[in-house]
Parts: C-alpha cells; structure tokens; sequence
C-alpha cells in the first residue's frame, strides 16, 4: 500500500490541501488537534483572487450562493468621520478588472463546504483529536509523533498547523510569531439586534482611530453582522485586569464618532485573540516536508488575505507535487520559491497598513491627504497585484 501524504492542521488551508490532492487521487491522512474540525465561527472575506481557487476545487458555486457580496470598502476616520477611501466592489469597471466578485462569508460555511467536499472522497482519511508534536523523515518516508505516542508515517508531509506551528518551531527553532501588542474581539450580531446606524452599510465598513480599528460587514444575506474591534493594549496594563480594560475602551469610545460607540458596545470584550505575525520566511520546506498557509506566512488581517494565501497555497501546492508525484522534495521546493515573493508582499504590506490603520497625530493627517487624494483607479492599481492571481497560484479554472 503507498504511504499516504500526512496533513497537520484541519484548517482552511489544511482542508483545501487535502481536498486538492485527493481529487486527483492522492491518498491523504490529515491529523487535527480538535476533538473536531471545528472552524472559528466568524466571518471572512475573500478577495477576488480566490474564488477562481475555489472554482478549480468544483466549489465556486456553492461558496457563491453561501456568500454575502458587499458593495464596497470604506474607509472612515473614526474620530472625525471624515471619507478616507471608498472601493467599489460592484459594477463594470471592478467586472472587467477582477477573475471573481469579492465575498463575505461566515467562516463555518466555507469550512462545512471544504470538509464535506472531502468527506466524499474515499482517499483521505479525517483524523480529529491528534496532536502532531513533531516529525522526522528517512530518505523515503516522514514519520510524525503524536500527543498520543503514536508514530505516523506518510510519503511528505504538510504542516499547516497555523500561526504558532509546532512544525515551523523544529524547522526553525529560533523563529517566533512577531506580537503585535494589539487584540482582536470578534463577534457576530443577528442583523435585527445590530444597532440601527449599521443597517445602512451594505459593504465592509472600517474606521480607523488612534490605537485601533473596528470593521463590519453583513453576512448571510444580511441577516447576521460580523463585527471586529482591534484595540492596542496599553502598556503596563495586566492581562487580567478586566476592569482596567474596560475603562480603556470606554475612554477609547468617548473620542469616537456616535456609529463607532454603537458598534464597540456590541463587541464581546471576554474573548481576546492576540495579534501576532511572522517575518518572511524563505525556507518553508524541509525534504520531505513543508509548511502552507499561516504556518508558513501569518500577516496581519490589514489586508484581509491570510486564509486567502492559505488556499492560493493550497493549490499551487496541489499542481505542484502533481508534475512531481514521485519527487515531493521537489514539488515542495517548486512550491517556496513560487509563492514566496507573493506570500511575503502580503505580510508586509499588511504591516505597513498596520501603521496606516491605528496611526495619530501628524501620520493620521497626512495619511488623510494622501488617502483622499488617489482616485477609483489608483486604489484599484494598488489591489491590481493581489486581486488579479496568475495562473500558477490557482488562478486560472482548470
Ligand atoms: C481577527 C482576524 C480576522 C481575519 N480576517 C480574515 C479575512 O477577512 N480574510 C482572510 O483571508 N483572512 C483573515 N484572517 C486570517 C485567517 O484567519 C488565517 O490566515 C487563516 O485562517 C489561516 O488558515 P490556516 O489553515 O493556515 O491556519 P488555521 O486556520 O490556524 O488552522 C490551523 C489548524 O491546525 C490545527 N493544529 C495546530 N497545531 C496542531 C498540532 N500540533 N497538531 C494537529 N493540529 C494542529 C489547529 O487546531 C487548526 O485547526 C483573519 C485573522 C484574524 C485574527
């Protein structure tokens, strides 16, 4: 029997790889931590670059009918309310520019899609509760150890464990995830309890401020908001000082416009996700094993495109170790060298619109003007890179 390739991580990235490979008959055993594959339930967007991957998946009608398509991107100082920037995502001029609309989506639907696309597939093998501690590999085979004591081996092996990866931790043992001091809240509201001020947004709305941002966009056909508050965390504050917080947030909102205040008070300030990215990388690949998606590349969510990488990933990655379906050293250094300028491009322009989005003082007032000045098509120019993905990447449908 051939050994299987062995997947760490059932996130989007490690699902979309394991859908991939065995529809073109790749036997893959995919290991999860979780008791179940058991996505984040909260929104995501997705740029026009990646529903052609999808498509090439056999999804992009399903995910298309589960989407919520947003009318555009707006930018809005939160303190003065002014315009900063507004992207058109319909109409003729962004048809004609982009593969595929730009969607909206609860992450639970795209996963569920996924998972139930690879369900279907008598090749690959779900394994939940499993935890991957670490791997070894021989000239011919990848062995990884488990929580468990159990020893698994495959053909190669793709680690996307995410961001705090414990496969990216043996390879490079000196690399961590970058914190960023800030914390994200995430939350979805039934569009009926959302406040009244959010019902006229049909796209997804941002207000940038001085230490942090909030966005929100609608979901299943409006009938749901995902809201999203990113707060810098002030320094000398313990991470337990729930009340100490909570006046922070306060203090943050009485400087804000009435719609911003609506929205941070429907945000649930219990749950934190720190903020953390990782330098460029230019060595994902280790013989017979590699890393894809946030394990190998986490950015910031500045320009909302880390699970977007994940299944461009994904697809590259599929292709590739199809033209070297003996030789997966091969395929999975094709595979660093395709998608590293890209990945990288994306980590560290999400950093400098990190700056960008949470400045103040004098950087606020001159990133106003320099915003308000660009046109339609300058901002479609500055997108034209990552909007428009070449056919390598999972561009073009199969
Ligand atoms: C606030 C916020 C908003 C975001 N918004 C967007 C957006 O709008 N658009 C977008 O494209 N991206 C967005 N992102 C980024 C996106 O969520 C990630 O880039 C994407 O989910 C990465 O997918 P992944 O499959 O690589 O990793 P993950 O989704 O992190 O999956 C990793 C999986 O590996 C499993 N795992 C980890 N370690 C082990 C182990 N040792 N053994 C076994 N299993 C293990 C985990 O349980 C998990 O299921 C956002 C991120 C944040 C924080």
């Amino acid at each position: 029997m051939t050994r299987p390739v062995l997947i760490v991580g059932g996130g989007l990235g490690g699902v979309a790889a394991a859908l991939g490979l065995g529809q073109q008959d790749i036997s893959v055993r995919l290991l999860e931590q979780s008791a179940e594959i058991a996505p984040i339930g909260y929104g995501v967007q997705i740029g026009p670059n990646v529903l052609p991957v999808l498509k090439r998946l056999g999804l992009g009608d399903e995910v298309r009918r589960a989407s919520y398509l947003p009318d555009d991107l707006l930018l809005l100082d939160a303190h003065t309310g002014e315009q900063l920037v507004r992207v058109p995502l319909k109409g003729e001029a962004f048809e004609r520019r982009y593969p595929a609309p730009y969607i909206a989506i609860h992450r639970v639907d795209l996963h569920e899609i996924l998972l139930k696309a690879v369900r279907q597939l008598p090749c690959v093998d779900l394994n939940q509760a499993t935890t991957v501690r670490g791997y070894s590999q021989t000239s011919d085979a990848v062995q990884v150890q488990t929580e468990a004591g159990e020893s698994i081996e495959g053909c190669a092996l793709i680690g996307a464990d995410g961001l705090r990866s414990r496969l990216r931790a043996q390879m490079h043992p000196d690399d961590a995830p970058r914190d960023t001091g800030y914390v994200a809240h995430r939350t979805i509201v039934p569009m009926r309890e959302a406040p009244i001020s959010l019902h006229k947004r049909t796209g997804v709305t941002m207000w940038t401020g001085d230490g942090f941002h909030v966005i929100y966009y609608p979901l299943r056909e409006r009938t749901e908001m995902n809201i999203v508050a990113v707060f810098r965390v002030p320094s000398g504050l313990e991470p337990t000082d729930n009340d100490g917080y909570r006046n922070y947030i306060d203090d943050t909102a009485a400087r804000t416009q009435p719609e911003v205040r609506d929205v941070i008070s429907m945000v649930n300030l219990e749950r934190r996700w720190s903020i953390a990215d990782r330098n460029p990388l230019r060595q994902w690949a280790d013989g017979r094993v590699t890393l894809l998606g946030d394990s190998a590349h986490a950015t910031l969510q500045s320009l909302a495109q880390g699970a977007g990488m994940a299944l461009e990933d994904a697809s590259s990655l599929t292709a590739l170790m199809m033209k070297n379906p003996t030789d997966p050293a091969h395929a999975f250094a094709a595979f660093e060298r395709q998608r590293f300028v890209r990945t990288a491009r994306v980590q560290l322009e999400s950093r400098a619109l990190w700056h960008t989005y949470h400045c103040g003082g004098a950087d606020a007032q001159v990133r106003t003007q320099q915003l308000q000045e660009r046109t339609t098509e300058d901002l479609y120019r500055c997108f034209d890179w990552l909007w428009n993905v070449p056919p390598t990447h999972g561009g073009a449908p199969a």
